[in-house]
């Protein structure tokens, strides 16, 4: 750490070409935040205190469902942090974006993962802090925490938008999340089984489609999936497995997305039941896996915002306000109940709801006919 940093104050004083100090840069593989403080000329004590926010944002707990939008202002030098944990399927792609009315503002997003054997989050992504956005495709199902924070100076209004989008195309052409009737871990033979894959009910004929790129390794009649393709995506190591059709396209090899490769039917184990896909997923590693998430369509999009927020700060309006960890009054957990006249810093707002912290610095969530502006 220590030979990191002289190496890189050397390197940066012999050279004020900023060429130069890109390859140093690379060479010290510095991060974007070591960049940043050196870009900016911020004082370490300054940038200690905003890195130390981190800190904080881990240890934060509000939950958050997918689309999310939030909207509010970044003020200079008010350390704000957000951070939202969600639960996330493989084959979910992950798209946090943070929009400001300044182009030259920089935003950090960051994403980390729960480890329940350590009981931490691990940091398995850092965004792009100038296009201030991150992308990820979930490999691992699990608790997942998304960090946001902007730069220290940052003063613009901001809206983030939080989607995430299937990784795969709709295996039942004109398909839709409402035709899957059966889910991964359904319980089949009264026990004996159990589900290992999903199935899309749609009318006898319609056409099966390659949800991605690959290549097609079996095709066949045989066992419980009766008619069957197995569609092998080689850029995840994943085996698609298509069961119960109608009948298959002959001779097909190398497919693109989106390629007709079969028909909707009820061979095998389905003679009886109405016509459906049996779409699963299996990975030489781990065996089949949930295949929901690469698959289940984003029917509505963060885009759609309410209007932006300006108090700063609010007041509890009585003593029966109720904090709580997600924006929502069912199925959220309320953390502490207010004070009337208890000063709550905003964070932001979304939907009814502000996202604030209150003197202790916890992160909740509180609706806003609980409170008024305190400025
Ligand atoms: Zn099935």
């Amino acid at each position: 750490m220590r030979l990191r940093f002289i190496l890189s104050f050397l390197i940066l004083t012999i050279s004020a070409c900023s060429k130069v100090e890109k390859a140093a840069n690379q060479l010290v593989k510095r991060s974007e935040k070591e960049i940043y403080q050196n870009e900016r000329n911020i004082s370490d004590e300054i940038f200690e205190i905003w890195e130390s926010r981190i800190d904080k944002a881990l240890k934060d707990s509000i939950q958050i469902e997918i689309p999310y939008n939030e909207t509010g202002n970044f003020k200079p030098r008010n350390f704000a942090i957000y951070s939202y944990n969600t639960y996330l399927l493989p084959g979910e792609v992950l798209q946090v974006k943070i929009i400001t009315d300044s182009s030259v503002t920089m935003v950090f997003p960051e994403l980390y993962r729960f480890t329940k054997t350590e009981n931490t989050y691990d940091k398995i992504k850092s965004g792009n802090p100038e296009k201030n956005q991150l992308q990820h495709e979930v490999v691992e199902k699990g608790l997942y925490k998304i960090i946001i924070q902007p730069e220290i100076e940052a003063n613009t209004p901001f809206k983030i938008l939080i989607d995430k989008n299937p990784a795969y195309i709709f295996p039942v052409a004109s398909g839709k999340n409402s035709d899957i009737g059966s889910y991964w871990g359904d319980i089949r033979d009264g026990g004996a089984r159990l589900h290992k894959g999903i199935d899309i009910f749609a009318e006898k004929g319609t056409p099966v489609i390659a949800s991605t790129k690959g290549r097609i390794k079996f095709t066949g009649e045989k066992g419980l999936g009766g008619k069957q393709i197995w569609l092998k995506d080689n850029k995840r190591g994943n085996s698609l497995y298509y069961a119960h059709l109608d009948s298959i396209i002959p001779d097909i090899k190398k497919v693109e997305p989106g390629d007709t490769i079969g028909f909707v039917g009820n061979t095998g184990n389905a003679k009886f039941t109405p016509p459906h896909l049996h779409f699963g997923i299996y990975q030489n590693r781990n065996g089949a896996i949930d295949p929901l998430g690469y698959v289940y369509l984003n029917e509505e999009s963060a885009n759609e915002i309410s209007e932006r927020e300006s108090a700063l700060r609010l007041s509890v309006l009585t003593s029966k306000a109720k904090f709580r960890n997600k924006p929502a009054s069912n199925n959220s957990k309320i953390i502490k109940t207010g004070k009337a006249g208890e000063i709550l810093y905003v964070q932001g707002k979304t939907a009814d709801w502000f996202h604030i912290r209150d003197s202790l610095d916890r992160s909740m969530y509180i609706h806003e006919s609980e409170v008024k502006p305190a400025d």
